[in-house]
């Protein structure tokens, strides 16, 4: 279903969220207070406007509450941030996704009502250490401090093997979301299906698990 995003800072990582968005069809307004960075997305979004994400009757005029989402990405002026989020939070947004520069910036957010804090460098460099440790993980996300998604490339020790015979569930604690196979991805994999040397498996489990799964198990 199409949704209604607002982007707020249209830097490397606020216009990235937006092209991606708009790429993916949904409607996004974008929004930056200078001038050259509207125009650069004016292309790659439904709507771009020149306003200040401080001004409050700028944001009320854009119907900000109408909104699905709206993200703030203002980087490193971290009181335009704080006080942007808490008038979209005060307005009436629903969910307002915030890109956070440091702890203590997420901590001030957290309090304000902020729905989602987001590190992407942070959780970017760690992907990216993951990938660079491991040979099997092709990517990597981080759904709580203990628990993660990961994609693992299949190696021959479990090739023609099919799920039931591995027994992944029981012998690890780990569960086979999906499998890639080239362009096909089978997300709901059945018992008696059968992996082949470099399918990719995307795996949901405790880190440990995990860990002990891409070790002893692949
Ligand atoms: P990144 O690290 O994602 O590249 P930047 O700090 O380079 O982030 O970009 C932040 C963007 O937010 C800039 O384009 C800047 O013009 C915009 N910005 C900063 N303050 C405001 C504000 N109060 N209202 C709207 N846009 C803002």
């Amino acid at each position: 279903m199409k949704k209604q995003f607002a982007v707020i800072g249209l830097g490397r990582f606020g216009s990235s969220v937006c092209k991606e968005l708009y790429k993916l069809g949904h409607e996004v307004l974008a929004i930056d207070s200078r001038e050259e960075k509207v125009n650069d997305i004016t292309p790659h979004s439904t709507h771009s406007v020149i306003a200040n994400g401080t001004d409050e009757k700028a944001l009320q005029s854009l119907g900000i509450r109408n909104f699905d989402y709206v993200i703030v990405a203002i980087g490193d002026d971290i009181q335009s941030s704080i006080l942007c989020t808490l008038l979209l939070k005060e307005l009436g947004v629903e969910k307002v996704w915030v890109k956070a520069q440091n702890y203590y910036h997420q901590r001030v957010l957290e309090k304000i009502g902020a729905d989602r804090i987001v590190h992407p460098e942070q959780d970017m460099g760690i992907r990216i250490a993951q990938h660079i440790i491991s040979e099997k993980i092709v990517d990597y996300i981080e759904l709580s401090p203990d628990y993660s998604i990961v994609e693992l490339i299949a190696t021959d020790k479990v090739s023609s093997k099919s799920l039931v015979e591995l027994n992944i569930r029981a012998l690890y604690g780990c569960t086979i979301l999906g499998i890639k196979r080239g362009d096909d991805i089978n997300i709901a994999p059945t018992p008696t299906d059968q992996i082949q040397q470099g399918d990719i498996l995307i795996v949901i489990g405790h880190k440990n698990d995990l860990k002990r799964f891409e070790d002893e198990g692949m």
